[in-house]
């Protein structure tokens, strides 16, 4: 087990040079007031503890630099380090955000321009910045909704959301204040629109909509379902977290939606995970712009300066501070000027690719439930391995870790049991892919031959099987130093 830094500790090391003190002054003197008795508790080592302990400790951890992170539905996609460089360039990362508008024309170019591309890939007509995620880009979607029906005087009370929804969809609705009515998929895994019919009237609000869906399928009746819900006076809310599967290809504005959000943080190539800084912008058509948060981007009239209009006549008011998290916009920016639209859209293509060729090769030794042509991701399911050995979907997720793969989102969607939801994403090789296939081949095999390697893995881990329920509820993260 690796040391913690403070047990590297010995008195009277430093990892750091200064110059001896030439001023003349009794400091002890001056500031014994402020000065603790006890001294602080803090680690002493040498430069070189200091960084043989991060790289070690860096290792330890399971990320997108070390290998293969097939977690569906959050596009773990290699983030390439010049996305870094840019964002850390000091005209943006040094910005103060009370800055006066003619001081950060850069900025508000920056934020303009990248609008301008989000508009083209949607098909929508306006662009915040402001919300941190993607759950968050909901919210700001559910407030508009309600502040849309308010000043329309309609009472509608109830959303929509289909069974293949990502988890955020349902909660979002329920945080806003409304109702969840969820309609089950077909078998064909895409939402049935005889329940959608049944679902939708004059009380409801609009629909929640992951597409493609958390089973990775394309919902192939989306200009009937849009119809259907706006018939009846909804809203259309495209949850567009899973755009990785369709850049460049379909726009979720030609196919009727309202508001949308994108996960810059997945699709765009800035890191996750951890609980970073995210960023999920929305955007709307133009019946909906004056609802948006303020500030918004705007060019004055003469059309040659930038400058943030905070005029918008129904503003839901602010979520975020400022405009967002945009040190995050600044990478995914870098990474659209990078590929260009074409180059966005080979990503669509190859990801889409990877996942197909992980199904097809894999669909023999894992129960797949939904058996057609998948976008992004895929789910496969361990119930057969459970059944015949009692070899679970958890098992043999953990069992990955000790081949030096990131195990794929499992338990989710619950419409799969036992699933295991598998997105490889366009940044991995075809090398990469075989490989992965070889492991799940290989532990398929296990299950079978050897079911105990399984069940009791992971053996090549700095720590083995976690207590995960206890970890949940009694974390205790706290360093004792006795
Ligand atoms: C990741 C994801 C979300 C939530 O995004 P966060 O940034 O994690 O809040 C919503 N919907 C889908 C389909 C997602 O994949």
């Amino acid at each position: 087990m690796t040391e913690l830094i403070f047990e590297l500790t010995s008195p009277g090391r430093k990892a750091y040079t200064l110059p001896d003190c030439d001023v003349d002054v009794d400091y002890d003197d001056k500031i014994k007031d402020f000065i603790d008795e006890e001294p602080v508790n803090l680690p002493e080592v040498s430069e070189q503890d200091l960084m043989r302990h991060y790289v070690e400790l860096s290792t330890l951890n399971f990320h997108v630099d070390k290998g293969m992170y097939p977690l569906g539905s959050c596009t773990m996609k290699y983030n390439p380090k010049i996305n870094e460089d840019i964002a850390r360039l000091d005209g943006f990362s040094d910005i103060h955000p009370y800055s006066a508008d003619e001081d950060i024309q850069g900025l508000l170019e920056m934020l303009f321009d990248f609008e301008k591309d989000l508009k083209i890939l949607t098909g929508m007509d306006k662009f915040t910045f402001q919300p941190a995620a993607g759950a968050h880009g909901e919210l700001t979607g559910i407030k508009i909704f309600r502040k849309y029906f308010d000043n329309k005087g309609e009472d509608r009370d109830k959303i929509i959301v289909p069974d293949s929804a990502h988890g955020t969809n349902p909660a979002t609705a329920s945080m806003g204040g409304f109702e969840v009515i969820t309609i089950k998929s077909n078998d064909k895994g895409c939402v049935d629109l005889d329940a959608l019919r049944d679902a939708m009237d004059e009380t409801v609000a609009g629909l929640y909509l992951t597409n493609p869906n958390t089973l990775g399928i394309f919902e192939e009746d989306i200009l009937e379902i849009a119809k259907i819900v706006h018939d009846e006076g909804g809203l259309l809310y495209y949850d567009g977290a899973n755009l990785n599967a369709t850049m460049g290809i379909s726009r979720p504005g030609d196919m009727g939606f309202d508001i949308v959000h994108l996960n810059l943080h997945k699709t765009f190539s800035a890191p996750h995970g951890g609980g970073g800084p995210g960023s999920g912008p929305i955007g709307v058509k133009d019946f909906l712009t004056q609802y948006l948060p303020v500030p918004v981007v705007k060019k004055d009239d003469n059309g040659n300066k930038y400058k943030l209009d905070y005029s918008l006549e129904n503003t839901i008011g602010k979520i975020h501070g400022f405009f967002g998290n945009v040190g995050v916009v600044v990478k995914a920016y870098a990474y659209t000027k990078l590929l260009g639209l074409k180059g966005l859209k080979k990503v669509s293509e190859m990801a889409c690719l990877n996942a197909n060729y992980l199904k097809d090769n894999l669909k023999k030794d894992y129960y797949l439930k939904f058996n057609r042509l998948c976008k992004h991701e895929f789910v496969l399911s361990g119930k057969n391995q459970k059944a015949e050995n009692s070899v679970k979907t958890l098992d043999i997720a953990k069992r990955m870790l000790d081949f030096g793969v990131h195990p794929p989102t499992v338990y989710f969607p619950q419409i799969v049991d036992e699933a295991l939801m598998i997105e490889p994403t366009e940044t991995e090789s075809k090398q990469s892919l075989d490989n992965f296939i070889r492991i799940m081949k290989k532990i398929a095999s296990e299950a079978k031959n050897n079911p105990e390697t399984v069940k009791k893995a992971p053996h090549t881990t700095p720590v083995k099987r976690l207590n995960e329920a206890k970890a949940m509820r009694n974390p205790d993260l706290k360093y004792e130093n006795e």
